[in-house]
């Protein structure tokens, strides 16, 4: 196959009369009598190459065959569209290609349906032919503005003295209020590891390191029914930074939030500085804790990304199932040094060093400071209903961490799903993720989950009690 010279977005006027070669694939074919018109795509854009009997025969033969998706090499001559004939909203559309060879090659069949912008697919038929799906020119828009954003935040964090640290994903459950995801240990028999819900732990470990900022692109797993916008694994732009009060993160975040819409989505609007409310003026006047800011407003503007922080939650929230106090956040948050005294007498009123940044109604992020030191910490799980006993079971090594100088420190969380569906007008985050699960937490495309092997169970020591679901067999 001979190399491509252009790619199918970059011709125009000042190519006139080159030879070039294109390869792509046919969005479509156009017969019109012996001329054949053909849309070829690739990730750059669409250029049309014409193939007329008589200058090429052989070009225009094979053009008469080509089926829609089929991946071809064109060879030919750029030449400028008759006039009247040019598409003046496609970059490309004051030109076209005059094909004197075509290459098929491969050729596509039965396609289950074509990409297509303006026709819209089955969701479960679109999951479960994703690479086709990702062929819209909206999809791949949508990888690319994800791509930008992802580096963005990367480049915005190292030039302020962020070390990007990867942390394990076979790991012990780290309570985040959700369910763990378990895979078993072949080599020490009857005991699993859990796939993080976050790295909270770890991050704070490394603050006790020294590393002092820290941040990671981090998957995480939660085994939670599925509401609309919840995926079994998301991504999180996760960080901690040591010596720092709630301001420097506030402040943090907003910079980079700021600069991140400026530049990969540049006609919103933002409120600057980010509203603050308190939880309790949230509760007050919206009735949530996930305010829409926007639903206050005569006249907000369709672009409006309406971000603000929920600050000063409770602590501690009571759990009428079980009848005891449960973190509101998570267990290493620290409650408010004023409202310390009050924690055993009135557990309920003590207010946190968290924050939520909410945006349109959608929680965007929590962060908090954390609980530094041992008695504190131990202190707080008391109150949660740990045993001195399960305390060390279950936290030992972050309470032994607290006594090997660990410094103050504190920081956030960002789902980065839902703030590049933001950015990206989605209205899913499955339109922002590549390979997402259905809304039953299925793969469509890899058929996931699914039974395996006996023997492969018997390795991990597992036997099934009873037939997997029928959707299986
Ligand atoms: N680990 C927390 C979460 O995932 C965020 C944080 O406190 O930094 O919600």
């Amino acid at each position: 196959m001979q190399q491509r010279t252009h790619t199918c977005g970059v011709l125009r006027s000042e190519h006139i009369g080159q030879q070039v070669t294109l390869v792509g694939w046919v969005r479509t074919r156009r017969d019109h009598g012996k001329l054949v018109f053909i849309d070829l795509w690739d990730r750059e854009g669409i250029t049309q190459v014409v193939a007329q009997p008589g200058v090429s025969n052989g070009a225009n033969a094979v053009a008469r065959t080509l089926a829609t998706e089929s991946v071809i090499a064109v060879h030919g001559t750029v030449q400028a569209r008759p006039p009247g004939t040019e598409h003046p909203v496609l970059a490309t559309g004051h030109i076209e290609v005059l094909a004197h060879k075509i290459e098929v090659l491969n050729e596509a069949r039965r396609l289950p349906f074509t990409p297509d912008d303006h026709h819209p697919v089955d969701e479960m038929l679109a999951l479960r032919y994703r690479y086709l799906d990702l062929r819209r020119t909206a999809m791949l828009q949508n990888l690319r503005l994800r791509h930008r954003a992802v580096k963005i935040m990367r480049d915005f964090l190292d030039a302020a003295g962020f070390l990007e640290i990867e942390t394990p994903i076979l790991t012990r459950s780290t309570p985040e209020g959700a369910r763990d995801y378990l895979v078993p240990s072949r080599l020490h028999k009857g005991t699993f590891y859990a796939l993080p819900q976050s790295p909270q732990q770890m991050k704070q470990l490394l603050m006790v390191a020294g590393v002092e900022r820290y941040f990671q692109i981090a998957r995480c797993f939660r085994d939670e029914d599925l509401r609309a916008d919840r995926q079994p694994e998301f991504t999180q732009l996760d960080l901690e930074m040591s010596f720092v009060d709630q301001e420097h993160v506030l402040t943090l975040i907003e910079t980079l939030i700021t600069r991140l819409v400026r530049d990969v989505a540049p006609h919103k609007q933002l409120l600057t500085p980010f509203p603050r409310l308190t939880y309790a003026e949230a509760l007050a006047r919206y009735g949530t804790d996930k305010p829409d800011l926007r639903s206050e407003m005569p006249r907000a503007t369709p672009n409006l990304l309406a971000f603000a922080w929920v600050i000063d939650f409770p602590l501690l929230k009571w759990d009428i199932q079980n009848g005891r106090w449960a973190s509101e956040h998570h267990p290493f948050t620290a409650p408010k040094a004023e409202d310390l005294a009050l924690l055993e007498s009135a557990p309920g009123a003590v207010r946190a060093n968290c924050y939520d940044l909410v945006c349109n109604g959608w929680e965007l992020g929590s962060g908090s400071l954390r609980i530094h030191t041992r008695e504190l910490q131990l202190r707080i799980l008391r109150l949660l209903g740990y045993s001195s006993e399960r305390a060390q079971a279950n936290f030992g090594h972050l309470l032994e961490a607290l006594d090997h100088g660990a410094p103050p420190h504190g920081g956030i969380a960002i789902g980065v799903d839902r703030l590049v569906a933001l950015l990206a007008d989605a209205e899913s985050i499955r339109e922002v993720i590549a390979f997402p699960k259905n809304r039953h937490a299925v793969d469509m495309l890899l058929n996931a989950p699914t039974p395996v092997e006996p023997e492969q169970l018997a390795t991990v020591h597992i036997r099934i009690a009873r037939a997997p679901d029928k959707r299986f067999t």
